[in-house]
């Protein structure tokens, strides 16, 4: 008899996303007039840059002729990719081989899916708040889960603590969705544990396009002895906008390995197994997110989105609240009044700013009393929204 995968009955019910437009939709049912403020998506919203779109026009016509029509790719994606990506680890004086890149359909999809080449035994750490992927995804494969907190006293940048035991660390910086960014002390207290504990570092730089500062590390490779310990997921969904089109990619050194084995070698047997590769066409136009005029285009799209966080963050600030983000990230994540829940400020914002919000609890218990708000939105919206914020009593 069939029988479902057993862990499933142990992932947690979260209707978040659905209960936020539920309150919205029933919002605007009662009060239609209501001009409704989006800051709680995560999607990009700007459209895709000439340079992109084209690329993948030019790639779909050169399949017309019957001499350059591609069929199935390779599992670890068309070189001419890997090698711009490698290139583009030299902008952050990091030196990856294309060898090490694997091109994938989604940095969602990777952090997800290494799981299913590391044992079940090993326990996996999170922070609490959390990206719910790496959560969902390691209750689904049955690893044991331990939490480390994520605070405003640790300004939502949790360290290796004493005694603690970690096989796999996810680490997400700019983190999603508290807007903290690690800095290179930080980062390299977590490789020198990981290194001596033997464990496996899962660095998601989704959003390392947002990072200005010189200060903070774009990439887990800028740290000393990270070789050994960590591999790195990132996406061209946030930085050129491929949140539709779906190209991302791990790095796995030719060092690393689990045990005798070497990672890079296992993830392609399993890449061969599960999945066909990213159309022709998408590593095209990712390859032109990348040329220097790509790499201008999208960098305009990433400036627009940090303005609107920083208009964001500049109204939070007014209101004296304290907050993480919005700076080197494009979500802000702030504490409301205290003694507020979560959902308390987010029905308070809906009734009295008509901003629609992302309740920090959704995130993980230490997210209670905290609100994300996204700056994907339009640069008129936001500006809307943030004077709107300024002027409702708290
Ligand atoms: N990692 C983080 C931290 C994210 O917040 C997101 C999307 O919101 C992703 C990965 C997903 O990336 P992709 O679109 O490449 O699957």
């Amino acid at each position: 008899m069939v029988k479902l995968n057993a862990n499933l009955k142990n992932l947690k019910k979260n209707y978040l996303f659905v209960d936020i437009q539920n309150k919205a939709k029933d919002y605007i049912s009662k009060n239609p007039a209501a001009q409704l403020i989006s800051m709680g998506i995560g999607d990009v919203t700007l459209p895709l840059s000439p340079v992109i779109t084209k690329a993948m026009q030019d790639a779909s016509r050169e399949m017309n002729d019957a001499k350059n029509f591609r069929g199935y790719g390779p599992y670890e994606g068309y070189n001419f990719l890997r090698e711009a990506i490698s290139k583009k680890y030299l902008d952050y004086g990091v030196e990856v081989k294309a060898e090490e890149i694997y091109v994938s359909d989604g940095a969602k999809s990777d952090a997800a899916n290494i799981l299913d080449v590391l044992s079940s035994e090993s326990t996996v750490l999170i922070t609490d708040p959390v990206y719910p992927v790496y959560l969902d995804a390691s209750v689904m494969s049955g690893h044991k889960i331990h939490y480390v907190s994520a605070t405003e006293d640790n300004e939502f940048l949790p360290l290796p603590e004493e005694n603690l035991k970690a096989d796999i660390i996810y680490i997400c910086s700019p983190n999603n969705p508290t807007g903290a960014v690690y800095n290179r002390a930080q980062l390299k207290r977590w490789v020198d544990f990981a290194n001596i504990n033997e464990s496996l570092i899962i660095f998601d730089a989704a959003y390392e396009a947002f990072i200005e500062s010189s200060d903070l590390p774009h990439s887990i490779f800028e740290i000393e002895g990270s070789r050994k310990c960590a591999i790195e997921l990132c996406s061209f969904s946030k930085s050129a906008g491929f949140t539709g089109i779906r190209c991302a990619y791990m790095v796995i050194p030719k060092e690393l390995k689990v045990g005798s084995e070497n990672l890079g070698e296992v993830w392609l047997r399993r890449q061969s197994i599960k999945f066909n590769g990213v159309s022709y066409i998408t590593q095209k136009a990712a390859l032109a997110a990348l040329s220097p005029e790509g790499k201008e285009e999208t960098l305009k799209c990433v400036r627009y989105y940090k303005r609107n966080a920083r208009i964001l963050s500049e109204a939070i600030k007014e209101l004296g609240f304290w907050y993480t983000g919005g700076e080197n990230s494009p979500y802000i994540w702030f504490k409301g009044p205290q003694g507020m829940k979560s959902w308390e400020l987010f029905d308070y914002l809906l009734e009295k700013a008509n901003i629609v919000s992302t309740p920090g609890s959704g995130f993980g218990s230490n997210g209670e009393g905290f609100i994300r708000l996204s700056s994907f939105g339009s640069y008129e919206n936001t500006l809307c929204a943030a004077q709107r914020l300024k002027s409702i009593k708290f």
